[in-house]
């Protein structure tokens, strides 16, 4: 036996309930074959009761970090040493990060967000105008990130309106961007002078596939960027609507890439091999 053995695999993973269907697995295994990594990405279920059991199981095991899901993004933030401060205004954490024996909490959805806009948009958001939809936990991630990195105003718009005005508030008291909430009833007119509109609602998600925002979508222009955060199917109507009239288009599927090509290179301290995660997670949603 060579002197240099070492049968120890270095471990990840992610805490949900439910967590069975998570995709995550998919796209962080390839990775580590794609780079000969001895790593593995465990999909762990753990009941809300459970969680601070399941964090010092994490340090007892010596994992190197850990995606959380539904329902413990908010709650893990008391079992942590340290809150990254993106992910401390969103009051959120999806990935945790190991510091020598401190774990750190990070939220890598907003980052996954601005890596597609830079990279496959080529646009920095310093200075534009956004119109998000919605303001569930995904807009409140895209909008703190695009709010840190200098956009110049924020419209949030939504069907519930305490959950629309608490993210506006927010984002004005603790950020430079000027944020709006508009009550989303009925067909809604994107305001005209939009540089980047994303779609952060649910609809248009898997088994939903029709479905798409109930928008004036000839207000929809060609100078806009427009985005999907739904990664399942990536093709949304409400993207092929913004394909038609000459948008430039992200889809959600990139940004759950980038979103965990950000959490491997957190974890690993290596660039991650985006295009195979890609790849797996697309062959993974075509089954
Ligand atoms: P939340 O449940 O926190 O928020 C859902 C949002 O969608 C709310 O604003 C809700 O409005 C709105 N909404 C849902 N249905 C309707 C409807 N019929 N009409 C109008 N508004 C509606 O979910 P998340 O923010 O966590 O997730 C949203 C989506 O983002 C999911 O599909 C998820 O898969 C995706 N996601 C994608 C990521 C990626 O990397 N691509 C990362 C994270 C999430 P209201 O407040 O009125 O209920």
């Amino acid at each position: 036996m060579p002197d240099d053995v070492n049968y120890k695999a270095e471990l990840v993973g992610v805490f949900g309930h439910p967590v069975a269907e998570n995709p995550s697995i998919v796209m962080q295994e390839a990775a580590f074959k794609e780079l000969g990594l001895n790593w593995r990405y465990l999909t762990i279920e753990v009941f809300p009761e459970d969680l601070a059991a399941a964090i010092h199981g994490m340090r007892a095991f010596h994992m190197k970090g850990i995606n959380l899901t539904i329902p413990h993004k908010v709650k893990v933030l008391n079992y942590l040493d340290e809150v990254a401060p993106d992910a401390r205004l969103m009051g959120a954490v999806n990935t945790v990060r190991r510091d020598g024996d401190k774990l750190i909490g990070e939220n890598t959805d907003g980052k996954g967000f601005l890596r597609a806009l830079r990279e496959d948009a080529s646009s920095d958001p310093a200075g534009k105008q956004v119109t998000v939809l919605g303001a569930g936990g995904a807009a409140r991630a895209i909008t703190v990130e695009l709010a840190l990195a200098g956009a110049k105003s924020i419209t949030v718009m939504n069907r519930t309106v305490s959950r629309g005005q608490t993210l506006v508030e927010l984002l004005n008291e603790k950020t430079s961007a000027e944020s709006t909430f508009h009550h989303w009833t009925g067909t809604y007119t994107i305001p005209k002078d939009t540089d980047i509109l994303v779609n952060a609602t649910s609809i248009g998600l898997y088994p939903d596939v029709d479905a798409r925002p109930d928008l004036d979508y000839s207000t929809m222009s060609p100078n806009m960027i427009v985005s999907d955060v739904i990664p399942n199917p990536p093709r949304t109507p409400f993207l092929r609507e913004a394909k038609k009239r000459g948008a430039k288009t992200l889809d959600g599927l990139g940004m759950l890439v980038y979103q965990g090509a950000i959490g491997f290179e957190m974890w690993t301290g290596m660039a991650a091999p985006v295009e195979a995660m890609q790849r797996a997670l697309e062959a993974a949603f075509r089954e």
